[in-house]
């Protein structure tokens, strides 16, 4: 398939992995927005949050307690876990994703 972010996973384009488990790939976005700015994926191919079924339910608990234990090993003390579902969103790469954003002060903006 060709996907960014599964070539990133297996291995085949590099990335600055910060953690991996057999489930989830966690690595440091190219352009990041914050000075901690990870991106969580599943291993397995979901194309956007919108294709997430119950069956999902046990990846998507991981990827945030996941999540929890990165900021806590980045010494953040807030943090956000975001993910944008389809173009109007933001969402670039058709692979799901999400981004832990962390270490400034985030501007709450809903929309
Ligand atoms: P989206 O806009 O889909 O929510 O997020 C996609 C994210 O992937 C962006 O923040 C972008 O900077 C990041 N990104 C795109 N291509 C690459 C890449 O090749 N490597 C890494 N590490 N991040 C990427
Ligand atoms: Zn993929």
């Amino acid at each position: 398939m060709d996907c960014l972010f599964c070539k990133i996973i297996a291995g085949d384009i590099p990335s600055a992995k910060v953690y991996e488990d057999d489930t989830i790939y966690a690595f440091r976005d190219i352009n990041p927005q914050a000075p901690t700015h990870i991106l969580i994926v599943p291993k397995k191919h979901i194309a956007c949050a919108a294709d997430l079924t119950e069956a999902d339910g046990a990846t998507v608990g991981h990827i945030f307690a996941v999540a929890a234990e990165l900021a806590r090993a980045e010494g953040l003390s807030s943090y956000r876990v975001v993910t944008n579902s389809g173009a109007d969103a933001g969402q670039t790469v058709q692979h799901l994703h999400f981004h832990l954003l962390g270490g400034r002060k985030l501007a709450v903006e809903m929309a």
